[in-house]
């Protein structure tokens, strides 16, 4: 992302940052790779795929072949080489990285991605049919790729969405200048390829009845997360949500009002999308607020510095305590100081309230972008729980025997990434396939 200069962009200002790869850039590229043995970048990447392995094909010019490699590890290999933290990955990992560039495994796996979609040439045969069926729940990456790889095996695969389109926060969270709406769906098509039946416009808990399920021989529950945390402070009812901020964006964007000065609430890689979209869109100022300072910012490093590129100011030691709105229109967002105790649950230092402190950030148009609510199914199936997320063992089964759960929903320690939500995918796929082998 950093070594596209800001004024080069297109004219959708949302538009995917990075261009593809000429055929010219891709040989050339791919020539660089060492084709390490036991390559490093492999074992960082959470799906595993053999990275030297699809390289070369790209350098033999055996596109199709590359992208076989690819999807044998990760269904979702053209998401993941758009939305992938590849610094923090595979390319942090690679050996060429700390004396020159790091070859540019995000790009060239969207080169090969992009190919195979480009041509009607099926990459995979499902297996003879098994006569076993399996519900999955949610289709955004973690279903997805367990339908995939369940589909692949020649099992029955129905996947139930809540909303109208397929592809989880690919399609409706991820900003667009890293994953185009086209894209995300594009992967859903080829994935229903595999011949598994697609049923949007389902809630389990809401049109879909759990008993309903129950003529499956698994169940699968991807199902992500809730909408932004509440921060319960007066006048919240003004302030936008950040993740339909980004969806209106991404689908909706007639609906979308961008305002003069806008402030962001949080100081995650969410918030830095929001912040990226009202600056892209025409704000004059944008203002990330956050009581803790940047040390304690949980965006990836490589998108703090991108931020800052486009111009977004930051009010640190920030919290909100008021939303001041004048005949329906906000004014400012009034504020306290904080200074950073002990450290707290999360392990960074608390931050404190520093009484007597409270001043007013003027704004139009506020947005909070302060993380996601945990799971609601859980009460609902009565499920165990680790720190709110669905409890689950080694083979992604919850407490309840023969569902089983992945992705967001499970993610109780650590950042979520799509690339692991389709690696969990993956292995519930394979527990629940020896599940239903052994049942006969
Ligand atoms: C704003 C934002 C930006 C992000 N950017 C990146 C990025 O750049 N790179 C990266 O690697 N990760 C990124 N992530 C994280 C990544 O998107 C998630 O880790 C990933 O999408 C998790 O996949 P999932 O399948 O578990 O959940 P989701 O993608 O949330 O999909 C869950 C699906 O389940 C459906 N569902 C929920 N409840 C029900 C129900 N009761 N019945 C039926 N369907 C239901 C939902 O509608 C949804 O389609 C971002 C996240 C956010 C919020
Ligand atoms: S899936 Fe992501 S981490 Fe793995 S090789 Fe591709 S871009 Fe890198």
């Amino acid at each position: 992302m950093a070594d596209i200069p800001i004024s080069s962009q297109v004219a959708n200002p949302l538009g995917e940052l990075l261009p593809p790869l000429t055929q010219h850039e891709a040989a050339v590229e791919s020539a660089r790779c060492l084709m390490c043995y036991d390559a490093p970048c492999t074992h960082a990447c959470p799906t595993h795929i053999d990275i030297p392995k699809f390289i070369k094909k790209i350098s033999t010019n055996n596109l199709l072949g590359s992208a076989r490699t690819i999807l044998e590890s990760n269904l979702l290999g053209a998401t993941c080489a758009r939305v992938c933290p590849v610094q923090e990955l595979c390319e942090g990992a690679c050996v060429l990285g700390s004396e020159h560039k790091p070859i540019a495994i995000g790009r060239l796996q969207r080169y090969a991605m992009d190919y195979a979609y480009n041509r009607t040439t099926p990459l995979f045969h499902p297996a003879k049919a098994t006569g076993k069926s399996v519900a999955i729940v949610g289709a955004g990456p973690a279903g997805l790729s367990c339908a995939g790889e369940l589909a692949k095996l020649g099992h029955a695969v129905t996947l139930f969405e809540k909303r109208e389109l397929a592809g989880g926060l690919s399609t409706y969270g991820i900003i667009g200048l890293r994953e185009p709406v086209d894209v995300a769906l594009a992967e859903v098509s080829m994935l229903t390829k595999l011949g598994m039946k697609v049923e949007t416009g389902k809630e389990l808990g809401k049109n879909l009845d759990w008993s309903q399920l129950k003529a499956f021989g698994a169940v699968f529950l991807g199902v992500g997360l809730g909408m932004t945390n509440a921060l319960g402070i007066p006048g919240e009812e003004h302030i936008l949500d950040g993740l339909e901020y980004i969806e209106q964006s991404k689908i909706d964007t007639n609906k979308l009002k961008v305002g003069k000065n806008v402030l962001v609430i949080g100081a995650g890689n969410t918030a830095i999308d929001c912040a990226t979209i009202a600056k892209r869109l025409g704000a004059e100022q944008v203002t990330m607020v956050y009581r803790r300072t940047e040390n304690e910012m949980t965006a990836y490093p490589h998108e703090y510095d991108f931020i800052k590129r486009e111009g977004v100011r930051f009010s640190f030691l920030t919290q909100p305590v008021r939303v001041n709105v004048t005949d329906n229109t906000v004014q400012s967002l009034a504020c306290e100081r904080m200074s950073l105790g002990s450290p707290d649950a999360s392990g960074r230092p608390s931050p404190q309230r520093v009484p007597g402190s409270e001043f007013l950030l003027p704004a139009d148009q506020v947005v909070k972008a302060t993380g996601q609510e945990k799971p609601s199914l859980v009460t609902l199936l009565n499920l165990k729980t680790k720190k709110g997320f669905v409890q689950v063992n080694d083979n992604f089964e919850t407490s309840l025997p023969g569902v089983y759960a992945g992705g967001d929903c499970v993610r109780a320690t650590g950042a979520a990434s799509t690339v692991m939500a389709v690696q969990d995918g993956k292995l519930a796929a394979r527990a629940i396939h020896e599940r239903l082998v052994a049942h006969g």
